[in-house]
């Protein structure tokens, strides 16, 4: 598929806003973003908004789907689990960047759609499933890397557990909406060291 100028443009906007990893601007650059949203928003895919997906739900902004790819400083050969599918948008992001993407949401409607893009789109290196994120992959576990891109109000034990001596887990931490904060969690081999990053506005993690 080749590249939209709307697209280049988005890039370039990335770049200028601080995004300097080539291989995540690549990845971006690699999957359409006009069929991560409903049809009546096509024609603002390509700029750097959050948009309704449905149930509710947002289809994360592209500058920051950059940050939080970018702090989790993927391999090529790694496993990530990403708890909120939502659209699909950033797994598919990430699914350019590492071996395996298992990837959970819970709304079975989001996820059968985000499934389906994942087929249309060729990403066999995805794996999806309804359920509780909160809960994490156990049968998958660990992982070098995790992504939550959905807020909890402090970072769910199960995922900690889950997460690789060395690994890191980039997720929005806060209270409430309007006080949430990246938060990227490297584990020691004697606890966690914590960075936090930058104020952003996720939906919650249900069931948190
Ligand atoms: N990554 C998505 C955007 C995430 S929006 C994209 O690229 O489009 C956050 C998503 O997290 C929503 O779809 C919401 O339904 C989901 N979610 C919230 N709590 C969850 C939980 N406990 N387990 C799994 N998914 C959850």
């Amino acid at each position: 598929m080749s590249t939209e100028p709307r697209q280049i443009r988005l890039i370039m906007e990335l770049r200028q806003l601080g995004i300097s990893d080539a291989e995540v601007l690549g990845a971006i650059e690699r999957v359409p973003r006009e069929m991560f949203v409903p049809e009546q928003f096509r024609d603002q895919a390509y700029e750097n908004t959050a948009l309704p997906i449905g149930a509710g739900q947002t289809i994360s902004q592209p500058l920051v789907v950059a940050l939080m790819t970018q702090a989790l400083k993927l391999g090529e050969r790694m496993r990530v689990l990403e708890i909120g599918t939502g659209s699909g948008y950033q797994a598919a992001v990430l699914s350019h960047l590492c071996r395996r993407v298992y990837t959970i949401e819970r709304h079975p409607t989001l996820l059968k759609e985000a499934e389906a893009r994942f087929k249309e789109l060729g990403l066999h290196n995805v794996t999806a499933m309804t359920g509780n994120g909160i809960a994490g992959w156990p049968e998958q576990a660990p992982f070098p890397r995790i992504l939550a891109t959905a807020a909890a109000v402090e970072a769910p034990p199960a995922l900690l557990d889950q997460l690789d001596v060395g690994g890191i887990m980039v997720i929005p931490i806060g209270a409430n909406a309007s006080d949430q904060n990246v938060v990227r969690l490297t584990r020691r081999e004697d606890g966690f060291e914590s960075e936090t990053l930058w104020p952003v506005r996720f939906v919650p993690m249900i069931g948190d």
